[in-house]
Formats: structure tokens, C-alpha cells, sequence
């Protein structure tokens, strides 16, 4: 999902959207034939896979206009990802400590239904134009084009084994990732352990947080919009919270090994233009009137692409 953004700005903003992370080797399975490396043996992507409940992906014929979401492929990888959102905001709020006091309020954007991550039924009001809400497009997208070439398939943690959450027939697990609106600051805005599905494999995403942040730093501005896309209001939140969507899930595919203290654990860089950058980079423009600009990344660099891995 290339967003061409060739601008390099110095770090502008301390806080850091930094996970807890911790390295730890484990020893290879053994598994079977998997052409792709996604951790599902070739075996049973090419008879199909049910999972608890009854839901079947059936094998990918590769026919023209086949919902790839809807069957799996054993020459192209394939996620299965429970995405958990909130339920409103915590009954008991959690205490907030040193300079981690709330910056804004525990109010779910979506309130009807107490969540800040859009639907897939929520659609963007111009970018892309009147699409549907879809954030693991910056994942599925091929290498060529920043992503990196991964199917999702979104479940519930109902069709896996609720405790090991392996996908039926397999020792594969699914990736969980869990929206908290706990609203304490808006420093960390993600926590996840490094690794991979089997490994590690979940991570909690603080959506309030992110809305927060931007209605702070959007405050006094005269306009408040990203870079490239332009998108200001609510799309602005849409953008931001599916670069932590994706960058979260990052953590748990394996990306970006390298512990940099300087940025947080194993990121890249803030302003960097990748979706594992430390955190994405808010500038704000004084003149007259102060305008604020957020450089959100919609690729994933080279290396990270190359440091993936699923199964281990
Ligand atoms: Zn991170």
C-alpha cells in the first residue's frame, strides 16, 4: 500500500508507542511439507481446514475471482488472526501512575457499539474513496508494493483451541490481537512480546490512546491532517489505528530483530516511513495559525519483509 513519502523529518515527539519485549529462542518444529511458510502443512491447505465451530476454508483454486479470504493456499502464506475489540470502557478504571495520568477520556469513538477499531462495514469518507474499512491491507499487499504478501483470515478465539489457540489439524496457532480502552496517557500505545504466532503470538492495541493523542495534539490546530493522504477528522483515527493494527501484528511475525534501545526495542527509526518505526511522527507547523501534520506509514521496509517468519 506504497503512500509515496520521501519525508525525512528529526524526532519531534519523546513519547514512545514502545512494546515490552523479550527475546527468547525456541527450537524449530518439525513439520511437515510447507511450501510457503506459513506453519500449515501443504498437506491440509490442499484438502482445506475446519475450524471449531465448523467454519471451512476450502483450498484456493486460483480462479478468477475467488475470495481469497475464503479459502487457503499452500503456495501463498496464510494468518489466521482473532482480532478482540473492547466492550466499553473498564468498570473500574485502571490507576494511572507517574507521568501516566489520563490525557483525555476513557469515550469509545464507535459508541453504539463501545469499540474504537472501525468494522469492516465502516467505511472511510475519502480515503481510499468510500472503501470499505479493511486494515490488513498493508499486510496482504504483495512485497512489491510495501506489504507483505500474508492472507488474514479474521476469526473469533472461539474456532481455535481456547487455550493453545491452534488452528484444528495443526500445531499452528493464530495470532491474537486485543483493543484495550484503557486510557492511562498516551505514551505506550501497543504491547506485545517479540516473537512469533507460536512463540509469542498476542498483543494489546490502546485505541483510546491513539484517539486521544490526536484530539490533544489536534487541539489548538487551525488544521490537523497525515501527510500523504490528506486525511484529517475521523480518517485520521481510521489511519492511525490501523498502523498500530499492522505494526502490533508486526511484533509477532518476527520483524525487526534487532534490539535498538534507542528506538524503544526492535523498531525502525521514527521517521523512518515504516510501519515499524518507533512511532509515527506528528509535526506541528506554527505560523499564524498552527497546523499539525502526522506521517503515518503505510509499508513495511525491506528488511522487515525479509525478517518475517510465521511458524518458528
Ligand atoms: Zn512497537
Amino acid at each position: 500500500m506504497r503512500r509515496t513519502n520521501d519525508v525525512k523529518f528529526t524526532l519531534v515527539f519523546g513519547l514512545l508507542a514502545l512494546a515490552a519485549l523479550t527475546f527468547a529462542s525456541f527450537p524449530n518444529q518439525a513439520i511437515a511439507q510447507d511450501a510457503d511458510g506459513d506453519g500449515i502443512p501443504d498437506s491440509l491447505e490442499k484438502v482445506g481446514i475446519t475450524l471449531v465451530g465448523g467454519q471451512k476454508f476450502l483450498p484456493c483454486t486460483g480462479a478468477q475471482g475467488e475470495n481469497r479470504h475464503k479459502c487457503v493456499d499452500w503456495q501463498t502464506p496464510d494468518l489466521f488472526v482473532i482480532l478482540v475489540r473492547a466492550t466499553g470502557c473498564p468498570g473500574t478504571p485502571p490507576t494511572c501512575s507517574g507521568s501516566n495520568v489520563p490525557l483525555g477520556s476513557c469515550a469509545p469513538l464507535f459508541n453504539t457499539r463501545k469499540t474504537n477499531i472501525p468494522l469492516a462495514s465502516d467505511t472511510w469518507t475519502t480515503y481510499p474513496t468510500n472503501a470499505a474499512y479493511y486494515p490488513w491491507a498493508l499486510v496482504e499487499a504483495s512485497n512489491q508494493n510495501g506489504g507483505l504478501g500474508i492472507t488474514i483470515h479474521e476469526i473469533t478465539a472461539s474456532q481455535v483451541n481456547s487455550s493453545t489457540r491452534a488452528i484444528p489439524g495443526t500445531s499452528q496457532k493464530a495470532v491474537r490481537l486485543t483493543e484495550s480502552l484503557n486510557a492511562c496517557g498516551t505514551d505506550q500505545l501497543g504491547s506485545s512480546t517479540w516473537g512469533t504466532p507460536n512463540t509469542t503470538g498476542t498483543a494489546t492495541l490502546y485505541t483510546q490512546r491513539i484517539i486521544n493523542k490526536i484530539e490533544q495534539e489536534c487541539k489548538n490546530a487551525s488544521t490537523c491532517s497525515e501527510d500523504i493522504t490528506g486525511e484529517t477528522g475521523l480518517n485520521l483515527k481510521y489511519l492511525y489505528i490501523q498502523n498500530l493494527l499492522v505494526h502490533e501484528l508486526g511484533h509477532v511475525m518476527a520483524l525487526t530483530k534487532l534490539w535498538t534501545p534507542e528506538y524503544g526495542g526492535p523498531h525502525e527509526v521514527s521517521g523512518s516511513g515504516y510501519i515499524m518505526e518507533q512511532k509515527p511522527i506528528v509535526k506541528a507547523i506554527s505560523g499564524s495559525s498552527t497546523s499539525v501534520k502526522w506521517y503515518i506509514s503505510s509499508d513495511y521496509s525491506g528488511q522487515c519483509q525479509s525478517d518475517l517468519d510465521l511458524f518458528k
